[in-house]
């Protein structure tokens, strides 16, 4: 426990549901963001920031009032004057914000773009729940809702997978209609539900009458059963989402994606329409990652309709999936010298020997501040260093090295003019 000069006393702890990312987790970040970072530039799709907060207009409106986001999630609220700012609970609503601010359709159609950062949603934390998450967000925006983007954005999702190894990985897919077929299907389900609003859960209750597909959401065991016989939208679906939803699923076919349909997805954000999936693997409870068109959503934050479709893959649960199937991440490659000192001139020379050592590609560990050669000699065991590079008093003097392998403990002495070249040699 920590005191304040108040006198209060608050626990050593970070924010609930949030985690630090430690130096031993690094190396699982790095892999997820290196393969998702390179299939983000194979294909094509352009990095693009956004500020880690947003204004509460911009999620009210694009996401939805009635959205679990927005009544239950919304984090960090700040108000400066007339302004309300929230942490950003999702990404899309924030690039959609940003296309039209910056007249990005001057960019080309359709216009793929790739985010990468923090989210914070006032969750209950729980396993693959956190308050602060992040993803990595696929989006495609185009003058016209093309298919054949709804299975690029899926296909881009499924290879960050794939390409981390991460098992049995499944597209689970559904469509939720337009705004042309979507009210007969949600009349149709608020009927069914509303005869057995005794049976529903409070949220439930409140869902029925503000937007009865999140009904079909409820992870709760009662309407898990009583969605069995819930009406579906496939027999609801317009012509024109009939074909769109059927051509997604020729294109999925053709790039072999495993997909399974299922009527009851509907995802929790209002603004998706069309196409909505998710991606779940072998023996992990959550979603992997999900995403869905959204035509809507940039009219609906103030710029002209413009269809789009995109994907968020949650790093945190990646990385807990793979740990979960037991996949290895394997160690730094790159072999790293042990520069051990001895006396305070070799110690002040070493600091330009490093220097040196950089200018040359190589890695090098050392300790300055550690005195003893024992100590440094130890140390350089513990790192796994296969030569050291033992630099004295005399050495400095004459500007040489000692360079013994510590596998062996042969060593020989050569000029620091060289020690690139020879070192390179040895590491070989
Ligand atoms: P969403 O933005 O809700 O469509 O979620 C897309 C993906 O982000 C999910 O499939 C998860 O992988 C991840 N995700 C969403 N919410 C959380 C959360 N609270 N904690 C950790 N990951 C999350």
């Amino acid at each position: 426990m920590v005191k304040t000069k108040k006198e209060t006393v608050f626990p050593v702890q970070g924010p609930k549901g949030m985690h630090d990312i430690l130096p031993a987790d690094q190396p699982w970040w790095d892999r997820v963001n290196k393969i998702a970072f390179d299939l983000a530039d194979y294909y094509n799709f352009l990095r693009i920031e956004t500020p880690i907060i947003e204004r509460a207009e911009i999620y009210e409106a694009g996401v939805g009032e009635t959205s679990d986001i927005v009544e239950k999630q919304m984090f960090g609220l700040v108000k400066t004057g007339n302004d309300r700012y929230v942490l950003r609970p999702e990404a899309t609503a924030a690039i959609a914000r940003a296309y039209i601010e910056h007249g990005l359709q001057q960019l080309g159609q359709p216009l793929k773009l790739f985010w990468a950062g923090p989210l914070f949603r006032h969750e209950q934390p729980q396993a693959g729940r956190l308050r602060q998450f992040h993803q990595l967000d696929f989006e495609i925006i185009s003058n016209d809702d093309d298919p054949v983007y709804d299975a690029q954005t899926a296909l881009v999702g499924f290879r960050i997978l794939e390409e981390l190894k991460i098992k049995n990985v499944c597209v689970i897919i559904n469509t939720i209609g337009c705004k042309n077929c979507r009210p007969a299907f949600r009349r149709e389900l608020k009927e069914y539900f509303g005869e057995k609003k005794d049976e529903l859960c409070a949220d439930c209750v409140r869902r029925l009458a503000e937007n009865p597909l999140r009904i079909l959401d409820c992870k709760k065991e009662k309407e898990q059963e009583l969605k069995q016989s819930a009406p579906i939208i496939i027999d609801h679906l317009c012509a024109p989402c009939h074909d769109h939803f059927k051509t997604v699923l020729e294109y999925l076919d053709e790039l072999a994606l495993p997909y399974e349909l299922d009527h009851s997805l509907v995802r929790g954000l209002d603004y998706y329409t069309k196409t909505v999936f998710e991606f779940m693997s072998e023996g992990v409870s959550f979603a992997l990652g999900g995403g869905g068109r959204y035509d809507y959503l940039i009219e609906l934050l103030g710029g002209k309709q413009t269809p789009a479709v995109g994907c968020a893959m949650g790093v945190e649960r990646i990385i807990e999936a793979m740990k979960l199937q037991g996949i290895t991440i394997s160690p730094r490659t790159k072999q790293r010298v042990f520069l051990a000192h001895i006396g305070d001139l070799a110690k002040r020379k070493s600091l330009s020997l490093v220097e040196q050592l950089r200018e040359a590609h190589i890695g090098v560990y050392e300790a300055l501040g550690k005195d003893s050669l024992k100590a440094q000699l130890r140390m350089a065991d513990k790192l796994g260093a296969p030569l050291a590079l033992i630099f004295g008093q005399k050495e400095a003097f004459e500007e040489s090295v000692i360079v013994r392998n510590l596998k062996t403990g042969a060593q020989e002495t050569i000029p620091l003019k060289k020690i690139g070249e020879v070192v390179k040699r040895k590491l070989k």
